[in-house]
Order: C-alpha cells, then structure tokens, then sequence
C-alpha cells in the first residue's frame, strides 16, 4: 500500500495532496498495490468520499477534536500509530510548507529516511527511485530509500491530477491525542490578501523584484494577476526585505519552492538563491532592462525593456484577451 496524506484547511482539500495521491495512485499500479489516503480532524466525511475519484481505494478517517488545528507532535504521532499497524510501503506527502514540517517528523519517529521535494517517482526492479533537484536546481539527484516504510514528499504542481474510476471504503477510526510534554500547536492562521493564492499552489506567477521600484508598484502586479485565472503574486526577497510585500510572496531558497505552469518575472535579476525556488516552472518569462540579466539564462522568452512600459500593454493585451 502507498499511503497519502491528505492536507486540509477549513475542512477543505489541498490541491497539492490531490496530486501526490494521483501519483500515489499510478505507483501503487506499478508495484501491484493499492493506493489509501488518510484525512486528520473531525467533519471530514464529505472530503473522504471525493478522494476515492483521486485514486484512494480507502480512506482513513483519524478523528479527535484536538486534530481540527494543526499540531506538528499530534500530528506525527497519530500517523505514526496508523503506518505501524498498516505497514505501508511508503508514505507520501506534497512538500508544502506543512508536508516540510510533518514529513520530517513521521520519518524521525518511525526511524526511517526522508525523500523530501521530489519532482520524479519511478518504479524500478519492484523498488522506488526518486529524483529532486539539488545545488539550486542546477543537478538533479536519482535515489533510492533503502529503509521502510519510505516517507517522501512530492513538490506542489510537478505531478498531474489524474481521475480515477471506482469507489472507495471509508474507515472511521477515533483516536487519541498523546499527551505532550512541550506542545507547540497553531492558534490562528491569517490570510493575507482574501481569497488570494497561495503562489506554490498557483498555476501563473506573476512575481517583482528591486525593479519594481517600489511598494506602491506591486499593485501593477496584482492587476496583471487578477485578469488570470489561478494566478498569485510573487516576489524577490530583495523586494520582500524592502518591505514592499509580504514574506509569504517570497520565492527561493528561503522562501517557497514554485513550479508553475507560467512564471512571470518583472525587474528580478535572476540570483542562484532565486531561481533555486523556481528554475522548475514550465514556462518562464522575464522582463529586465540589463540584457545580461542571469535571469535570461533560464528565460523561455526574454523581454529587454523596462516593464513599466511592458506591464501597460500587458495589461491591455490579457484585458482584450477577458473580454
Ligand atoms: C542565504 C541567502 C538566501 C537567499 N534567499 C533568497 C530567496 O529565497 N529569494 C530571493 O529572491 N533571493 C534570495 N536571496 C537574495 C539574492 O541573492 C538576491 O539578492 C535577490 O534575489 C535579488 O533580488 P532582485 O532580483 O529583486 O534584485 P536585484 O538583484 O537588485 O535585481 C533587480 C533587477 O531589476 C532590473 N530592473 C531595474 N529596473 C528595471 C525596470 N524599470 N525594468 C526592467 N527591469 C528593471 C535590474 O536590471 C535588475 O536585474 C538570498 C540570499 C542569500 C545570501
């Protein structure tokens, strides 16, 4: 069995988990196994019954009321409890920001390896091969766990949702909570920005850096972002640390790892610590006024100007294109 676990937020789905399911699903093929998923909290019935269409020909239900909110140690412990009686053979998570947390602290408590932000899965004479980037995604790195079960986490937006055929079993199971010595538990999660995206679950990014001059510029980018769809605002950390956005736009090394279907650059340099976050897009497009810009390196198509000219008529194109 290859056992997903199934992100939520206010009892609502991630899409990133969908894909690490889907490809839960077409590896569990490979190997002649199934494919099983497990939903933590309370009131997630409803969500159960749609992860069968995502692959999962069972659903653990975990519930206890102390799970409704994020808990690295409840967390960890229960899942722990759930993979030693159903012995997996392997564990994914998505490597979002609370698959990066859970995923490491699972494998500490199982004492098994960790294959953290993979962007290829194979099977390979019965066992699992693992490919992620490495050196800021210069290399990629081929690997096999020898341990089992094998706790690995698939980077968001590498992996295709596939739907699947057939219904799946539901099993409730109500579970405790360990009591902790030391807990460290969410107590409220603030969204920026409304309804916005998240910018590594977005399908566009469109992202600024130093070039943008300026706070007030970044509303610039949020028109562009509003006249598509799925699209979030990105940043340069040299922007993030001015002030001019939030932390939670930063992408790199220390911010958040993309990989969007289109990923739009306006006034960022192109810094090894920058494309480390998204030198994984499938398509890229950078606009710099230097045309020895490092960014122009990875750039599918490169604009040589200022953007405060390109952005305008950016604008009127996507609004012709809306209308
Ligand atoms: C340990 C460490 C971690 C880091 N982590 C990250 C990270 O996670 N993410 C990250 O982004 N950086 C990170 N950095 C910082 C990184 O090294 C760069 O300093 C940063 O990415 C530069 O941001 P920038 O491209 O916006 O600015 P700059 O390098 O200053 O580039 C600005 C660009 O805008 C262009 N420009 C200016 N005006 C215009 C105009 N009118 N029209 C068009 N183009 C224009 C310029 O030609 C220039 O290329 C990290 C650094 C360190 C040391």
């Amino acid at each position: 069995m290859i056992l997903t676990y199934i992100e939520t937020r206010e009892k609502k789905i991630k899409k990133p988990s969908l894909e690490a399911l889907s490809e839960a699903k077409r590896i569990a093929a490979a190997l002649g196994t199934d494919a099983a998923a497990v939903v933590l909290g309370t009131g997630m019935e409803g969500l159960a019954a749609d992860l069968p269409s995502c692959g999962a020909s069972r659903v653990y239900l975990l519930e206890n009321a102390a799970l409704d909110r994020y808990s690295t140690q409840d967390y960890a412990a229960v899942l722990a409890e759930l993979v030693k009686k159903l012995g997996p053979q392997a564990v994914f998570f998505s490597a979002t920001a609370l698959g990066k947390d859970l995923a490491p602290r699972l494998a500490a408590r199982l004492g098994v390896g960790l294959a953290s932000d993979c962007t290829q899965v194979s099977v390979r004479d019965g066992t699992l091969e693992l490919t992620r980037p490495v050196f800021a995604g210069h290399a990629l790195l081929s690997f096999r766990l020898t341990c089992s079960p094998q706790v690995i986490s698939l980077r968001p937006n590498v992996f295709p949702l596939v739907a699947a055929a057939g219904a799946g079993e539901t099993t409730r199971e109500s579970v405790e909570v360990p009591a902790a010595r030391t807990r460290a538990e969410v107590t409220e999660v603030l969204q920026e920005g409304g309804a916005e995206i998240d910018v590594s679950e977005a399908d566009v990014i469109v992202s600024g850096g130093r070039g943008m001059k300026g706070p007030e510029n970044f509303a610039l980018l949020r028109e562009i972002s509003e006249l598509i769809p799925r699209s979030a605002v990105g940043a340069s950390r040299s922007a993030v640390d001015s002030g001019w956005i939030g932390h939670q736009h930063q992408v790199g090394q220390t911010g958040k790892t993309v990989s969007p279907n289109l990923y739009l650059a306006f006034g960022i340099s192109g810094a090894i610590q920058h494309l480390a976050g998204m030198s994984s897009s499938k398509v890229i497009v950078a606009v710099n006024k230097d045309p020895d810009a490092p960014i122009f390196k990875v750039a599918d198509f490169r604009v040589v100007g200022d953007l405060f000219q390109v952005i305008p008529q950016l604008k009127e194109e996507l609004k012709k294109l809306r209308s």
